[in-house]
């Protein structure tokens, strides 16, 4: 080794030893007749005291070196005159007596400091050296620990990590897929997994009955903060097993990863059925840190001369618990904020329970005394509150008035950071109508079985069967999700039917799962978690790009090594690609 020690252990204890450290150089500074170096490694900091009275050559080669410096440092350990408590190497400093340059640097283009001078793009450009900054850095250590306690976990309970292949076949259904052209196979294609769903089931079906895979999935989709094109998954697949198997196993994962990561004990994750998730908090992953629950109120306000929440589907309402003293000013704002593009509302109706008993609200002209009283009780409101109302179809309101709930829930400090509330949302419809093109699609995936006392009903009403299907949420993200499988292939017909494939273009696109069906599939089941959306939630972080190493950025761009990117006619031609399409 270069080194004897890093830059992150010597302290104390190491006085009066000789040692030699290597790493970059953070800071200079000259101080009379001294010259003091921060040497920076992945393990911490260590100062560096150059003296110039007892060794002016050393001195003189020193004083040339600049930020980011690769150096080779030998010395002896010495007690500090003035010690830095904040740092585990604070006490001592390395009287340096042999310097060796390893590797000059230019200037960094911004300041490799927790707080560091460089804009998000720059720093996307440059990420190998914001990975030398410790918030980022610390991010990617952090991911690592956890990688390696799941690893162990389901090692330690008999799951199986095997990988499946990158270059797949592309699927019609889920997002859109990349696909790679193939060379020897002129004008077609591979797809990159959106999951490995399939392959995961096809090793039920070999026998491999616990598998797992940390394992990279790749999905077309519009980015957002939460989103990469290529992103990771934590996929688990079992067989012989129902659903409370399944969220059992994985309650045992999720409650070790609290524990050894964040030394929390978790309670019984509480599990809301969808249709309760929907109906209380207008969302399929609530965020459950704060109640403020919804009330439907279309009972206690249909019967007056008020046209909009007469003709509204749904009338319903939360309560803002002490916020009655809300000036008009503030009022306001929440009409702005639910006025907003974001969440679309036309308005917002209020009702203040004032101290006295009596109450205020913004349809005065319809509602007399007795009504608002009668919406606060439905509401379990009591004199100090805010009851915020919204009207209109039900599936639209119910998501406005979720985003109006964590706002409230923001600005009244209940979303608060460090605590955690999971939950599973269960009994999950297996479909979903798309207006547009005026078909169903499945909710989750089209080998999710539907709820064996709905399978009659498949093809006859197929908005109202349910499926075993399962989300884990942890404050109002969805962290993980999966479901029990079909795994008979009449069954997975029939369900290919309804999501209206032809029975060729079923053979066409899943004949490979099929046929396996036909060779003894036993019952399975599965899910698979965010792995990075996983570090962010555990660290109260909301961007998963923050615990990638390389992320791309907003457009779906890697900055750094400029992709995508062009490429040369001869290359476009050996794939048999004729369209070019450069732009001018
Ligand atoms: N493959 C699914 C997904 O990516 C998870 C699962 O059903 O196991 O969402």
């Amino acid at each position: 080794m270069l080194r004897t020690h890093t830059c992150g252990e010597l302290n104390a204890t190491n006085i009066n030893q000789t040692v030699t450290l290597c790493g970059w150089i953070q800071k200079v500074r000259k101080l009379g007749g001294m010259i003091f170096i921060d040497l920076r490694d992945r393990y911490g900091i260590t100062q560096l005291a150059f003296n110039n009275e007892t060794n002016a050559a050393l001195c003189q080669q020193v004083e040339k070196f600049g930020r980011e410096w690769v150096i080779r440092v030998t010395g002896l350990v010495a007690e500090r005159y003035s010690k830095n408590k904040n740092i585990p190497t604070g006490d001592i400093e390395i009287i340096a007596s042999e310097v060796e340059v390893l590797n000059e640097s230019m200037t960094p283009p911004f300041t490799i400091e927790d707080e560091s001078d460089g804009g998000d793009e720059l720093r996307m450009k440059y990420r190998y050296l914001d990975l030398r900054r410790n918030p980022v850095k610390n991010n990617i250590l952090f991911r690592h620990r956890l990688a390696i306690e799941i690893r162990n976990y389901m090692n330690n309970i008999g799951f199986v990590e095997i990988e499946t292949p990158f270059m797949i076949k592309s699927t019609p259904e889920g997002a859109r897929d990349f696909v790679v052209p193939s060379r020897m196979n002129p004008g077609e294609f591979y797809a990159l997994p959106q999951s490995p769903q399939t392959f995961k089931q096809l090793l039920m079906v070999s026998g491999f009955d616990r598998y797992f895979q940390i394992v990279r999935c790749f999905r077309d989709e519009d980015l957002r903060a939460d989103r990469q094109p290529e992103f990771t998954q934590i996929d688990c697949e079992m067989s012989f097993v129902e659903q409370e198997d399944i969220l059992n196993t994985f309650e045992g994962l999720i409650k070790h990863i609290f524990k050894k990561i964040k030394n929390i004990d978790i309670d019984p994750i509480e599990r809301m059925t969808w249709a309760d998730a929907m109906k209380y908090y207008g969302s399929d992953k609530p965020d459950a840190r704060f109640g403020m629950r919804f009330v439907e109120l279309n009972d206690v306000t249909q019967h007056k001369e008020f046209k909009i929440f007469n003709e509204a589907e749904l009338v319903v309402g939360i309560v803002a618990k002490g916020c009655a003293n809300y000036t008009r000013k503030q009022l306001d704002g929440l009409v702005d904020f639910v006025r907003r593009p974001q969440v679309g509302a036309g308005g917002l109706v209020y009702v203040l329970c004032n101290q006295d008993g009596t109450f205020k609200s913004s349809v005065d002209k319809f509602y007399d005394q007795n009504d608002l009283k009668a919406i606060a009780a439905k509401c379990n409101a009591e004199a100090g509150d805010l009851i915020l109302i919204m009207s209109g179809p039900r599936m639209k309101t119910q998501k406005q008035l979720c985003e109006l709930r964590l706002e409230m829930g923001t600005r009244l400090g209940l979303r608060k950071a460090g605590e955690y509330k999971l939950l599973w949302v269960i009994d999950f419809p297996l479909l979903e109508w798309d207006e547009e093109t005026q078909r169903f699609y499945a909710m989750h995936h089209p080998f999710t079985a539907p709820k064996p006392e709905h399978e009659a009903i498949l093809e006859s009403n197929p908005g109202a069967v349910n499926a075993n299907a399962y989300d884990l949420v942890i404050n109002g993200t969805e962290v993980g999700g999966g479901s029990i499988r079909i795994h008979d292939r009449q069954l997975q017909n029939r369900m290919f039917k309804v999501l209206g494939f032809t029975d060729e273009e079923a053979q066409k696109q899943f004949g490979f799962l099929m046929n396996a069906f036909q060779y003894g599939a036993p019952p399975h089941g599965g899910l698979a978690f965010g792995f990075d959306r996983m570090c962010a939630v555990l660290s109260d972080c909301d961007s998963i790009r923050d615990f990638i190493a390389f992320p791309k950025n907003n457009s779906g761009r890697d900055m750094m090594i400029d992709a995508p990117s062009t490429i040369s006619d001869a290359q476009l031609q050996e794939l048999f690609i004729s369209v070019n399409t450069k732009q001018e």
